[in-house]
């Protein structure tokens, strides 16, 4: 799969989320609004079932009303007009029934003969328009009319209802009922309906004419109206719903709902910007990781990681084709090691225990591995601390370098010198000895003569002093000269005068063991140099006191061969006294035997193979002719200590 298909596959991974964060608050929405929409339509229903219901409640009451003034009618018509009669009737109905307002009776031709409770003086002005329009109906047709409202002074809204009255067929007036429409709604309908509606009754004009409500009706809800009728005459009852506090609780939860979503869309995008973060630092660490791998892929030396327990964690390719083991194989290795030489195992422990500690030399050391198929090879290691992302030193890393090949050439270069150097030196020596051989040849061979002559002549008694004092006279002149040549050729060995002049101490003894620090080192001998700090200064010749100090350092450095390799250690140390400045110089080696101790400075003695045994005895020539000393000791701590002194340059 191509990275550009995966990043359009994540992208649309990564988009889903809000996408369906946006489907579930869209879905929610549609929810809530058919829930309100439900909710709407079933409180519709309610109020037409409801508005119907007391539409015909009171319609209901409205007929039993308009029986009981039929009931009175037949009575009156049947018993004549009484007056008491009547009023007892009237208050009785009027009692039961409270919407009623008054009970009158009129005549044949509409005047009022009676009324109960009584018309008052002010209220009696008997306005036809209000009466005549149901009082005609009711004759004509011969059942209740009902009449148009009409404000009743003082007693609000009313109408009246028309039942005629016919006696022997004849008609003989009418009984009316005057109903107060705010009595009639304030009876006839229930608290529940006027808890749940503001309930009015309006004409045609939309005019208020009463109305029943428990609360103001500051937001109104849905309304419906139904005709009233009777009474009729575009008498309309209207209800209207109040606004219920639901609609706050649902507009809370549907704010919360919106909330919510609205929170979760922005922590999906902030998880989104998030992500896309990450991703661009995966991206820049791949592109990181690609480059140290081709880096480490292209290095030629080895590069080996350890943890703090000596485990190795990490090894790059070069590394393993030195050692050829696979990375496989080695990472996760414990020591001791596959590649450790097993004969010298405990050296390479040792080393291995000095890195862990922290004490591996700064310059690097050098180490004999084996590869797979068993051939050895010689490593040149760096070590270094291994810091991690958190600033913890987390083990070790090491650069692994194969040196056998430069080695190898190093050595031979130097035997090839070394060689070339004792060839000389014999050449020298032999043409010297042969040519001294020559020359004493003669003196010798003259002065033996002489000496036979000599001890003739006094073996054959006869000899005369004269003769034997010329001859002696001649042995002693060829012993001059034999004495001559041999101081010639010792003048001829120190041809040069010593160059004699002031130098520090701690300077000759730090640049002449430095000459030695790679011979030291393929021999696997450590160096310390301890200056002194006073830094004395003597007068001498520079190059034959560098060649003292050359000569017992190496003899040091030869001493050590058997000496196990962690002890190898050679320490020259620069000291003074009041009048003297020493150096000494200190090894591991075995240490001199007694039965060579006097025979050390002698000239041609040596105890090595290839040894001129010249080194100590020129080495003592030069002290004394510095008026210094040579001198050794055992070293206390095994080995030996070579000592010279020479005499201390004084400021002036
Ligand atoms: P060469 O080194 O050629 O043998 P030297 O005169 O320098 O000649 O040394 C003479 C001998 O003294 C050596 O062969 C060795 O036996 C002994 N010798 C010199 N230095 C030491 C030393 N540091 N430890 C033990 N023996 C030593």
């Amino acid at each position: 799969m191509t990275s550009d298909s995966s990043f359009r596959n994540r992208d649309a991974i990564q988009a889903m989320p809000v996408v369906a964060m946006a489907l579930v608050v869209m879905l929610l929405g549609v929810l809530l609004w058919l829930l309100h929409r439900n909710e709407l339509e079933e409180e519709r229903m309610s109020l037409i079932k409801d508005i119907l219901w007391v539409e015909q409640n009171v319609h209901f009451h409205l007929t039993s009303d308009a029986e009981k003034l039929q009931q009175i009618a037949v009575e009156l018509a049947r018993d004549g007009i009484g007056d008491h009669d009547f009023r007892v009737k009237a208050r009785a109905l009027i009692v039961n029934s409270p919407e009623f307002e008054r009970v009158t009776v009129r005549g044949p031709e509409g005047t009022l003969l009676v009324s109960s409770p009584p018309v008052e003086a002010a209220a009696t002005t008997d306005d036809p328009g209000r009466w005549s329009g149901a009082f005609t109906l009711a004759k004509a047709i011969g059942r209740v009319a009902y009449g148009p409202p009409y404000v009743l002074a003082g007693r609000g809204m009313v109408f009246e209802a028309h039942v005629p009255m016919f006696a022997a067929g004849r008609f003989i007036g009418t009984v009316a009922g005057v109903f107060s429409l705010d009595l009639l709604i304030t009876h006839q309908v229930p608290w529940w309906f006027a808890g749940k509606y503001n309930l009015e009754i309006v004409d045609g004009n939309g005019t208020v004419l009463a109305a029943k409500s428990t609360l103001p009706l500051s937001d109104p809800g849905p309304s419906h109206q139904v005709r009233f009728e009777p009474p009729g005459h575009g008498l309309m009852l209207v209800a209207t719903v109040y606004r219920s506090e639901t609609n706050l609780a649902r507009n809370i939860l549907a704010a919360a709902i919106l909330g919510l979503a609205l929170l979760a869309l922005w922590s999906l995008w902030a998880v989104r910007a998030h992500i896309r973060r990450r991703l661009a630092a995966e991206l820049a660490l791949r592109a990181e990781h690609g480059f140290r791998k081709a880096m480490e892929d292209s290095l030629t030396v080895g590069m080996r990681a350890r943890d703090m327990e000596g485990r190795i964690t990490y090894v790059n390719p070069a590394f393993c084709r030195m050692v050829g083991w696979s990375e496989a194989e080695l990472v996760g290795a414990a020591p001791p090691m596959p590649y450790w030489v097993p004969e010298d195992l405990e050296h390479t422990y040792n080393m291995h225990r000095a890195v862990l500690r922290g004490d591996a030399p700064p310059n690097g050391f050098e180490i004999v591995f084996r590869r797979k198929g068993g051939e050895r090879f010689h490593a040149l290691i760096y070590e270094a601390p291994l810091i991690g992302a958190d600033g913890q030193h987390s083990g070790w890393m090491a650069s692994v370098i194969d040196v056998t090949e430069r080695k190898h050439v190093e050595e031979q270069a130097r035997l090839q010198q070394e060689k070339m150097q004792r060839t000389a030196r014999l050449t020298t020596m032999g043409e010297m000895a042969s040519t001294l051989a020559h020359e004493l040849n003669q003196p010798l061979s003259a002065i033996a003569s002489y000496n036979t002559g000599c001890l003739n002549k006094l073996n054959s008694g006869t000899f005369n002093a004269e003769e034997l004092r010329a001859a002696l006279g001649k042995l002693g002149v060829q012993a001059q000269r034999a004495g001559q040549i041999i101081r010639r050729i010792h003048d001829f060995v120190r041809k040069s005068e010593p160059n004699v002049a002031p130098f520090s101490m701690n300077e000759v003894v730090t640049d002449t063991i430095g000459f030695l620090a790679a011979e030291a080192r393929k021999r696997a001998v450590r160096i310390a140099v301890e200056v002194c700090p006073a830094n004395p200064v003597v007068t001498a010749d520079r190059i034959l006191i560098e060649q003292v100090i050359l000569n017992l350092a190496r003899n040091a450095i030869e001493a050590m061969g058997h000496t196990p390799r962690l002890e190898r250690m050679l320490v020259a140390e620069v000291a003074q006294t009041d009048d003297e400045v020493q150096v000494r110089i200190a090894d591991h080696g075995g240490g001199v035997a007694s039965e060579v101790a006097d025979k050390l400075f002698t000239p041609f003695f040596t105890t090595k193979d290839e040894g001129m045994g010249m080194g100590l005895n020129i080495c003592r020539s030069i002290m004394e002719f510095h008026q210094g000393r040579l001198w050794f000791e055992p070293n206390p701590d095994g080995g030996s200590v070579f000592l010279f002194t020479l005499p201390r340059r004084r400021t002036a």
